[in-house]
């Protein structure tokens, strides 16, 4: 925000005359303030796909690295109905969460002052499936109700109360409750299973993921077909194999065998080139019935547009081709991106760059007939022709607003 310099003047008056001017701190639309730190998300949602709302339990660990009666976050779309802060010794305090800026910059305030100390802030609330496939979302295929998310890039403050910037990595413990019917799946291994007494709801329990930025949380609950794939075997970089599975709309089952079958070379590929075991536990292939964006690399659940995906054998060659670039771009991200994670927004290109080089070079090396050293050409002039434009940006484009994040995946990129 920029102020006038009258504005100016009675804003610095007025700070010489009271200390409530502390109250008027500056809304961080930017980055946070580094004094709060979040250390773990436990995330509880109850979702059903046919409501309009879903309900959410959220407890998020944070180190207050000064006495502080006041932090920042994001929250956007959320009705929270109940918020406290627990500190160090276990006393709840209640707490009160109030949107400051329309980008879902957000502040809670403590009620009290609270010294430097590691707390856990709890909050009961309820959002709406998203519109505008952000956040945790709803698509409507005839009478079946899907609901899925993308978080990337600041979507996941609609999903959940959080620290929604890619340097705060953290475990997720996720825990959703859905109706007994629906496949429901996340970023990780279900680790525990329940029913509610009227066996109308089941409440699954995921194994706590590696430590994530917001923007790769992903979830999905709805009428899904849902395939196993070949098991991507152990190695002697990983002595567990990885469980591979497809998930697409109701009856796409069949049509996910293909990609699946081409899925283990792939990782295997990125294991002997990096040396690095793949990072998760498993690895889902999710073809959704809409999606913004073409794929996004969510750590252990990859969620595709469906179409990319589904491939029989009245598919054209370049859907072949295609499925197998996209998926070896997004499975290199779980390296590229997901595994290691750059800290803000301006070394995006960092991901996305270096994703699309290994997906060439994983693409020559299994698909030589795909001629992917021409694609990659054809990329390289096709970014030039970008770059040549008077209006071309710079790769590491500062991001001074939440508006520069979505400017920073074009070509250039
Ligand atoms: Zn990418």
């Amino acid at each position: 925000m920029r102020m006038t310099s009258g504005l100016l003047a009675a804003a610095m008056t007025a700070a010489l005359l009271s200390r409530a001017v502390v109250a008027a701190e500056a809304v961080p639309t930017g980055k946070l303030p580094d004094d709060a730190k979040p250390l773990a998300y436990a995330l509880d949602l109850k979702i059903d796909p046919k409501a309009d709302r879903f309900n959410g339990h959220v407890r998020i660990k944070v180190r207050l690295a000064t006495s502080a009666d006041h932090l920042w976050l994001h929250a956007r779309e959320i009705d929270v109905a109940t918020a406290a802060v627990i500190d160090a010794a276990g006393k709840p305090h209640e707490a009160k969460l109030s949107v400051r800026d329309p980008s879902g910059v957000a502040e809670v305030a403590f009620g009290t002052t609270l010294p430097a100390q590691d707390v856990e802030l709890v909050f009961d609330y309820s959002a709406p499936f998203n519109t505008k496939l952000q956040g945790i979302y709803k698509v409507m295929v005839g009478h079946d109700a899907y609901v899925t998310t993308q978080m990337e890039a600041i979507s996941a403050r609609h999903a959940f109360p959080s620290f929604d910037e890619p340097r705060f990595k953290t475990p997720f413990d996720i825990v959703l409750t859905v109706p007994r019917d629906e496949a429901v799946l996340a970023n990780t291994q279900r680790t525990g299973y329940s029913e509610s007494p009227d066996k109308k709801w089941k409440t699954i329990a995921f194994a706590r993921t590696r430590p994530l930025p917001t923007y790769l949380v992903a979830l999905a609950v709805g009428p899904w077909d849902v395939v196993d794939g070949p098991t991507i075997p152990a190695n002697a970089l990983r002595k567990d194999p990885v469980p591979l599975r497809g998930i697409g709309p109701r009856g796409a089952g069949p049509q996910l065998k293909w990609i699946l079958g081409q899925t283990p070379a792939t990782v295997k590929y990125y294991e002997d080139y990096t040396q690095q075991p793949y990072p998760f536990d498993k690895l889902d292939l999710l073809g959704a019935p809409d999606f913004s964006a073409g794929a996004m690399e969510n750590a252990g659940l990859i969620v595709y547009r469906d179409v990319l995906l589904r491939i029989d054998d009245k598919s054209p060659a370049s859907s072949y081709r295609s499925a197998f670039n996209v998926n070896a771009h997004e499975i290199a991200h779980q390296w590229f991106g997901d595994l290691v994670t750059v800290p803000w927004w301006d070394d995006v290109w960092l991901n996305e760059a270096y994703a699309t080089w290994a997906q060439g070079k994983a693409t020559v090396a299994l698909r030589p007939e795909y001629l992917g050293d021409l694609s990659r050409l054809e990329g390289t002039l096709h970014a030039m022709n970008g770059d040549s434009q008077l209006s071309a940006r710079r790769i590491r484009q500062p991001i001074a607003s939440q508006d520069d994040i979505e400017n920073a995946f074009d070509g250039i990129t």
